[in-house]
């Protein structure tokens, strides 16, 4: 499907966005990836994606706070790889407390990562996708871009935030071949869930069990969790043709939690 396209995917060295870019990548795309990592880990994450996929595949540890970082991970995406054809935006993460308990600096990193990063992202690339005429924006949402939860303020602002630029990107993409849609997963067991779910239990005074039963999955209708592999396959499908029309949305994969 996208042979000789590049695919930028944010946050993929772990959980929702390594899912997404293998996705991609078994797709032919070849692949920027990003993440914070440990020493070494960047080498072979490389590696592990070039010798599963054999495509060109990137790497920039740029952290996206920084709106500079990101300026030069898209200069890197157009030196190294002629551009972006496909952008993710998917670097997130969360923080679990009672708005007015909520630190100043964590609402800070949540809003400029989150959401700002997206921002700074979807304007370095988008006048490249308009000339060629094709481009392809997703944005990782979630549940929370639709309803809410307590002790998420700043996820949860953030995540509705992104819902809006979804739109609007979608809208000044329409007639140039660009397209941008959200996903919205409920609880995908990542990482970031992981850490979630001993927040929430610190935050609840209740057990980690107790959390993942009665508060993540209570939301949750199926008392499932999304996969990874399904975010990535849905992923694929907006990129493709059968998806042209599919522009502006925020694709729900929640087992019907805000059907509720
Ligand atoms: P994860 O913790 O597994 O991965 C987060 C990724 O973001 C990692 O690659 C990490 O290195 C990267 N990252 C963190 N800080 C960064 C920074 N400053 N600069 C650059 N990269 C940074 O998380 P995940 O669960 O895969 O979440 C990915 C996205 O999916 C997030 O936007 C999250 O909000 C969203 N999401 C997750 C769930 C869920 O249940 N896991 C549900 C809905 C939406």
């Amino acid at each position: 499907l996208h042979s000789g396209k590049t695919a930028l995917i944010t946050g993929s060295t772990s959980g929702i966005g390594k899912a997404v870019a293998k996705a991609l990548a078994k797709e032919g795309a070849n692949v920027i990836l990003n993440g914070l990592t440990k020493p070494g880990e960047d080498e072979k994450l490389v590696e592990e994606f070039k010798s599963e996929f054999g495509v060109d595949v990137g790497f920039s540890g740029a952290d996206l706070t920084d709106p500079k970082a990101i300026e030069g991970l898209i200069g890197y995406a157009q030196r190294d790889f002629g551009g972006v054809d496909i952008l993710v935006n998917n670097a997130g993460v969360q923080h679990v407390a009672p708005v007015d308990e909520f630190p100043v600096e964590k609402w800070n990193l949540i809003i400029a990562l989150n959401l700002s990063a997206a921002f700074h992202t979807t304007r370095l690339v988008m006048g490249q996708m308009k000339e060629k005429g094709w481009g392809r924006i997703i944005n990782t949402a979630s549940a929370h871009a639709l309803v809410a939860s307590p002790y998420k303020s700043a996820y949860v602002a953030a995540k509705h935030g992104i819902a809006g630029l979804t739109k609007v990107v979608a809208l000044e993409g329409a007639q140039h071949g660009v397209r941008c849609n959200a996903i919205c997963p409920g609880y995908v067991h990542t990482p970031l869930v992981d850490a979630q779910i001993a927040d929430t239990a610190k935050a609840r005074g209740i057990s980690e069990e107790e959390v993942k039963q009665n508060v993540l999955l209570a939301a949750q209708p199926t008392k499932e969790f999304v996969t990874v592999e399904q975010v990535g396959a849905m992923a694929v499908f907006l990129t493709s043709p059968a998806a042209n029309q599919i522009n502006g949305a925020l694709m729900q994969m929640d087992g019907g939690w805000v059907a509720q």
